[in-house]
């Protein structure tokens, strides 16, 4: 997979040390609070296996699947969810975890499906942020990295549902999406 990578953005050692910074200060912040982390699959599941273990606190992990990509590389604006959270959030601070927030779609339109259950707080969680691609205003409330506007995979982000298990983020070589 390496020979497939342009540029290396952020490493291995990089991620894990800024995921367990982040640990710390969700750890401080939902100190006393009865958590409940979304994770969005698949992408953030390599992210939020990381982030939550890096969270000394009690907590409930659920999982959502929601459509928005296909194969392409920009968000339809469309989102489906495929996969529902099981339990209830009814009254709890809720944490919804997604690998890269880009245009903000996701995190919107998931966002608004969770409110509907009257959690008592609601925040997100993304590893990357594509700042300069937002098209709502949203931000997210604790994000890893800011990232220049470039398709990135690895560490769970893929192509077409390839390159999740690269154990660092990087830039694809543009001949590989010539290929597929
Ligand atoms: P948004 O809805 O904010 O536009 O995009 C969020 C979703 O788009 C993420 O969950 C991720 O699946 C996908 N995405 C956005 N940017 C990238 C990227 O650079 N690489 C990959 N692999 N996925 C991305
Ligand atoms: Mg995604």
């Amino acid at each position: 997979m390496n020979e497939d990578i342009k540029k290396v953005l952020l490493t291995q050692e990089e991620i894990v040390n800024r995921i367990q910074e982040m640990g710390k200060e969700l750890a401080a912040d939902y100190a006393g609070k009865e958590l409940v982390v979304v994770v969005l699959l698949k992408g953030a599941a390599w992210f939020a296996t990381d982030l939550t273990r890096a969270i000394d606190l009690p907590m409930r992990v659920e999982f959502m699947v929601a459509s928005s990509y296909g194969n392409g590389t920009s968000t339809s604006g469309n989102v489906k969810v495929k996969l529902d959270i099981s339990e209830n959030i009814t009254g709890k601070h809720v944490l919804l975890i997604d690998d890269i927030i880009d245009s903000g779609i996701t995190f919107a339109a998931i966002s608004d499906m969770l409110r509907q259950h009257k959690p008592a707080s609601l925040k997100t969680v993304a590893l990357c942020d594509k700042a300069e691609r937002r098209v709502n205003g949203l931000d997210a409330d604790y994000v890893g990295f800011k990232i220049p506007d470039e398709f990135v995979v690895g560490y769970g982000l893929d192509y077409a549902g390839d390159y999740r298990n690269l154990p660092y983020i990087g830039i694809l070589k543009p001949s590989v999406y010539a290929r597929k």
